[in-house]
């Protein structure tokens, strides 16, 4: 287990983490195919900090998140947490975890049972992890929904009877239930509108000062994940091309997707201006991925070397990585 180079304590740590899903066969004497859905992902999360992973739909950022909480089994790597691998954990070991690592996902609708009421979500999470002895729930629920801001009342309601923003409330008062220390927030703020997403991510923000929580925070949106991260991941057709803080990533950003991605932003960014990147073509697909580096069928500095050999990632500046080849020369 490789550690990060400085003092803050690292929460998860992900190792060549690969997930591969099958594809149906249209004839049995096809050889067998891949959807490399995440392919030979490595990233760690530091004690209370937000990680945004970012790229566009299909780049494998919920596939990243499902198989840390192996909703899907990965295909292979590692993912430490307390020392220990987690893919390696029986089911009885890593039910006992469950608490531990959460989920919010980007419709509540889908994950709260729309027959439950309030009470009977919030109970139910309490007792499966059995976080809170049964004559203080109560009093447990009341103080869930004073945290995402929900009066008394929301207990005897059922999903539908709530606003987006208030079911996402719900949805995160089920996850503070059991106290977690990493929740892994998938979209959880995409459906919302844009006054609605600001408030239910300061009041992650301010959960997280409050509980010392870890968020791995996915997103398609590059203005929420401004707002949010500390530090930000890019993802491109299943792999990681640059992990940084956040102020380098969109103050100085090294590889030509993630310029890209940062010259679609409406907001202006001034030192981008002089090398906006504009993206031609489609995402390839991650059945049969480009040879070399999987980016070089869309960028614009393409050379020989990028569709031969697959670039690495580097370190290029203090905790900036990014896997270009010509990463140093595109400054
Ligand atoms: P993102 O969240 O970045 O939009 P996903 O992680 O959902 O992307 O998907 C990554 C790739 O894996 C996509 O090509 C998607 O179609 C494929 N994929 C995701 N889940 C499955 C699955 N259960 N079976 C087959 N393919 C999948
Ligand atoms: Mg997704």
């Amino acid at each position: 287990m490789i550690q990060a180079a400085t003092e803050k304590k690292v929460l998860l740590q992900v190792d060549h983490l690969k997930q591969y899903f099958p594809v149906k066969k249209d004839s049995t004497f096809k050889p067998k195919t891949y959807v490399k859905a995440v392919d030979d992902v490595s990233f760690h999360l530091f004690e209370g900090e937000t990680l945004s992973i970012v790229g566009e739909s299909g780049c494998g950022k919920s596939t990243t998140g499902r198989a840390i909480l192996r909703l899907d089994e990965p295909t292979d790597g590692k993912v430490y947490y307390s020392g220990k691998n987690i893919l390696n954990l029986n089911k009885k070991e890593m039910g006992k975890l469950r608490g531990d690592l959460q989920v919010i996902f980007q419709d509540p609708f889908a994950s709260l049972n729309p027959r439950q009421t309030v009470k009977q979500i919030l109970n139910e999470a309490m007792a499966i992890q059995k976080v809170v002895e049964k004559s203080k729930r109560m009093d447990r629920m009341l103080e869930l929904l004073g945290y995402v801001g929900l009066p008394p009342e929301a207990l005897e309601r059922h999903p539908h009877e709530f606003s987006g923003g208030q079911r996402q409330r719900i949805g995160i008062a089920r996850a503070l239930a059991v106290n977690p220390k990493l929740i892994i927030c998938d979209e959880a703020v995409s459906a919302l509108d844009v006054s609605i997403q600001a408030q239910i991510l300061n009041l992650l923000k301010n959960l997280q000062k409050q509980f010392q929580l870890t968020f791995l925070f996915i997103s398609h949106d590059l203005s929420v994940v401004r707002h949010i991260s500390d530090r930000v991941m890019v993802m491109y057709l299943g792999k990681v091309v640059e992990i940084a803080e956040k102020k380098a990533l969109f103050g100085s950003p090294l590889h030509p997707y993630t310029k890209a991605l940062l010259s679609s932003i409406p907001v202006p960014y001034p030192t981008l201006k002089k090398e906006r990147v504009i993206l031609k073509g489609d995402v390839p697909s991650p059945i049969d991925p480009p040879r070399g580096c999987r980016f070089h069928t869309r960028c614009p500095f393409v050379t020989k070397k990028c569709k031969e050999e697959e670039p690495e990632l580097r370190e290029l500046g203090e905790n900036h990585f990014v896997s270009c080849h010509f990463a140093e020369e595109l400054v």
